[in-house]
Parts: C-alpha cells; sequence; structure tokens
C-alpha cells in the first residue's frame, strides 16, 4: 500500500502547518539564536552531585561545573536520568528502524507530501524535507536487535529486507551512502511520576522517551523546554518551579508516551480495525479526540 497525505490539513484543521525538518537543521536554526559562547561541543556528562546550594557536573576530560539548576536533556540514554532515577535500559519495542536523509532527485513525493508504503510486518516512511532532500525511515517487525557489524551490512540488511519492493523504493536505498544510514532499536520508558530531585530536572526524550508511532517526541520536547521556562519566570525558587514544570507535563506526557506505545504495536498488525478499537478503549480517546487533544494545546491557558 502506498498513501500520501497533503500535510495542508493541519493547517485546515488546527490552524497551524505540519512542519517536516530535518532534525540537524532545526538545531542550527536553534543554534543561531544562541551567542555561540553559551554553547560548548565535546562535554560528554558522566553524571552529577549535589546539595543544598548547588550542583556540580561531571564530564568526560573536561573540568567539572558548578551550577544552580541542572537540566538533563540528553536523550533516551539519559546519563542524567540514571544518576537520578536509575531506571537501567530502555524498553525495546520489538522493531527495528532504518533512517536517513538523502539529497536525491525523486518524483515520488510532491513538496510538502509524506509517503507512507506498508508491507507485511514493515513500512517505510518518506517525507521531503525541502531544499531537494528527502529522508527515508524503513521500519520492520524484529525479535532480534542485534545491530550490524558495519555500514554495508546495515545497507545490506535493508535491501535484503526490501527487495521484492517496487523499483523506485530500492533505487532510494541503493543511492544512500552506506554510513549515512543510522540502525536503531525502537524503545521506549514507563512514564514516571517525578523527574526531578532538588536542583536537577529532565527534560524531552530523558523524561518520557515514546514509540515515534505518533510523531510526538520532539514536540512535546518543545513543550517541556517552553513551560519550563514558564515555570521559572512565574517561581520564586528553584523547587516552585520544577515542582510546577511537573504537574503541568507528567500527566500530559504520560498520556503521550501510552498512546504511542500503543499505536507502535498497530503499525504493524494484521487487525489495524480491533487494534484502534482496543487502542481506543484502553486510552479512552478516539483517534480523532486524541489529535484535537495533542494539537489544539495551549500550554499557558492550562490550569494545574
Ligand atoms: C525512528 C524515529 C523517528 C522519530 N520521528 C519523530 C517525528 O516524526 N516527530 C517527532 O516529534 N519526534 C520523532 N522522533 C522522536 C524525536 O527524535 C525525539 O523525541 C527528540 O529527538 C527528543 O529530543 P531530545 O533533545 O530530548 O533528545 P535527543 O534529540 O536525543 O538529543 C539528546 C542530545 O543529548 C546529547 N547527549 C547524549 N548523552 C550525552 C551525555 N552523556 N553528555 C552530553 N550530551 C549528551 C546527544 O548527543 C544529543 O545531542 C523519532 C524518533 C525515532 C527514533
Amino acid at each position: 500500500t502506498i498513501r500520501t497525505r497533503p500535510a495542508s490539513r493541519f493547517q485546515d484543521k488546527y490552524n497551524q502547518p505540519l512542519i517536516t525538518v530535518w532534525w540537524w537543521r532545526l538545531q542550527q536554526i536553534l543554534a543561531s539564536q544562541l551567542p555561540p559562547e553559551n554553547i560548548h561541543l565535546n562535554y560528554r556528562c558522566l553524571g552529577f552531585e549535589q546539595n543544598e546550594h548547588c550542583v556540580s557536573i561531571h564530564f568526560d576530560c573536561q573540568e567539572p561545573i558548578t551550577a544552580d539548576l541542572l537540566i538533563g536533556a540528553d536523550g533516551i540514554n539519559s546519563v542524567i536520568r540514571e544518576v537520578l532515577i536509575g531506571d537501567g535500559k530502555p524498553r525495546y519495542l520489538g522493531s527495528m528502524s532504518w533512517r536517513t536523509v538523502i539529497k536525491c532527485h525523486q518524483e515520488l513525493l510532491k513538496a510538502g507530501e509524506l509517503g507512507f508504503v506498508k508491507g507485511d510486518q514493515e513500512f517505510m516512511y518518506l517525507l521531503n524535507v525541502g531544499d531537494g532532500y528527502i529522508s527515508w525511515l524503513y521500519r520492520r517487525l524484529s525479535p532480534d536487535f542485534t545491530l550490524s557489524q558495519n555500514a554495508a551490512e546495515v545497507k545490506s540488511r535493508v535491501l535484503e529486507h526490501i527487495a521484492d519492493w517496487g523499483k523506485p523504493l530500492r533505487d532510494l536505498v541503493e543511492a544512500t551512502a552506506a554510513e549515512q544510514i543510522l540502525e536503531g532499536p525502537i524503545c521506549d520508558r514507563v512514564p514516571l511520576k517525578s523527574w526531578s530531585q532538588g536542583r536537577v530536572t529532565l527534560l524531552g526524550d530523558a523524561a518520557h522517551p515514546m514509540a515515534p508511532a505518533l510523531g510526538q517526541g520532539a514536540n512535546s520536547t518543545f513543550e517541556d523546554a517552553y513551560e519550563l521556562a514558564w515555570c521559572f519566570s512565574q517561581a520564586s525558587n528553584i523547587q516552585e518551579a520544577l515542582s510546577n514544570y511537573e504537574a503541568r507535563r507528567i500527566p500530559r506526557t504520560t498520556i503521550i508516551q501510552n498512546r504511542s506505545a500503543l499505536g507502535e504495536m498497530r503499525y504493524y498488525s494484521q487487525e489495524q480495525e480491533a487494534d484502534s478499537q482496543k487502542m481506543e478503549e484502553q486510552s479512552q480517546m478516539s483517534s480523532e479526540e486524541y489529535t484535537d487533544w495533542a494539537f489544539n494545546y495551549q500550554p499557558l491557558e492550562f490550569r494545574i
């Protein structure tokens, strides 16, 4: 099955555009808004310790830094979370992912379209990320999450899996340099009831990593950042700000994490309709109610 959907449907329904942007490019845009001296590269955090006055943050091959506040935004394998919560490795959700962004001339997608190609327990997303770049993301149900030994093996794994797919899709993978294909397991973590202690908190995937099924990981990360800044602007001390931040964010991100985990399995199911119904019953929201709830969110109108 090949399906494309116009991005304009979000504009029509929610008065907001669906923006498809390369993560790397977005990071460049965000970084360009900061004074360069505020960005310190090659600081791999190893851990922290805190007392009532400050937090000391330790890095690989760098001097420790003392700060008033530490926000762990270090992704799904967060070191800060490991020290703070100590809940071990992420949970493997049973499927592997291979993805890339490449510059290529293609006629599969018009500007602003997303492509979805579904096979048997496998699928591919195609995204036009602008300026002649296309992103492909191939996903496959797999009990085994062993990573390939090298880049060539990564590419040949994908080509082997899609050997009976149409030529334009195989050509797209063929045209991709093996080193540019990122292979990884799809994981999440069980939602937390609290993710701050003292003067340390978490944000984004470090706080609430979720299955990518609903495409809400980066969105909820931006919501976290916006609301954390707002909580600090309203609070008279760190504890008050972090406690309000958790109260605003945890109920919402818990729903999104749980719903994303259910949505993940539905991707591969042969009984999508029955599974959709199960998902709606478990989360007590129809798909339409859920998307309205997710996309109509106005952070500053939300009262705790
Ligand atoms: C296959 C796939 C598809 C996805 N599709 C979508 C989508 O369509 N829409 C969407 O909204 N989200 C999507 N997501 C989720 C999205 O990528 C994440 O939710 C988002 O990147 C989270 O941002 P973050 O800043 O919290 O973490 P990350 O983007 O993981 O950034 C963490 C940063 O911390 C750094 N770091 C890690 N460890 C350390 C350390 N010890 N010391 C210092 N720095 C460290 C890393 O280098 C990285 O720069 C997808 C995820 C996957 C896996």
